[in-house]
């Protein structure tokens, strides 16, 4: 393998087709991919900021990477093109959306990668199943735990 096996966590959501099917499997794809996969439960949702459209499925999975950030998220990208993913506009329908949310204590700001997720703070369709398999785990940027943001956005 090589490399130090990095603790990260990714956002599942799917509102187009059979969003069962495609989380489920980019479970089985990620429990390949991570070392020590959790999967959340799913949890169905409103859309938020994308206009009216189907509701969501969603949900997180945490593991640990010897893949560098980058390598991870073009994996990330490849499991969805797997379901049929398609970007006719932005914040489109989705078959399948993956998001790299933390990649262990690192703070990116990359050309097509931002780590944390620039607006996972502000998701509770991303906290609320993350709070699920990694209340401890911290936000580098806030220094807040998974479990603080979300009981933050309880309050405001
Ligand atoms: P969204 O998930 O915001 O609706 P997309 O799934 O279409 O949008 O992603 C658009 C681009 O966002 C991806 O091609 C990727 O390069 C970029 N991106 C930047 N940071 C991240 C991240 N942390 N996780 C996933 N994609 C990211
Ligand atoms: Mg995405």
């Amino acid at each position: 393998m090589g490399g130090v096996a990095v603790p990260v966590a990714v956002a599942l959501g799917s509102n187009l087709g059979d969003r069962e099917a495609h989380l489920a499997y980019a479970c089985r794809r990620l429990a390949g991919a991570l070392a020590g996969l959790t999967c959340s439960t799913l949890i169905d949702t409103e859309p938020v900021g994308v206009g009216p459209q189907p509701r969501f499925l969603n949900g997180a999975a945490v593991g640990r990477t010897s893949l560098a950030p980058r390598a991870l998220l073009d994996e990330l990208l490849a499991i969805e093109r797997e379901r049929g993913r398609e970007r006719p506009a932005p914040g489109a329908p989705r078959t399948l959306d993956l998001d790299l949310i933390l990649y262990g204590g690192m703070v990116i700001n990359e050309p097509g990668l931002t780590v944390p997720h620039p607006r996972f703070r502000a998701r509770r369709f991303v906290l609320a199943p993350l709070a699920e398999v990694a209340p401890a785990w911290r936000d580098p940027v806030t220094g807040l735990t998974v479990a603080e943001l979300l009981a933050r956005l309880a309050t405001v």
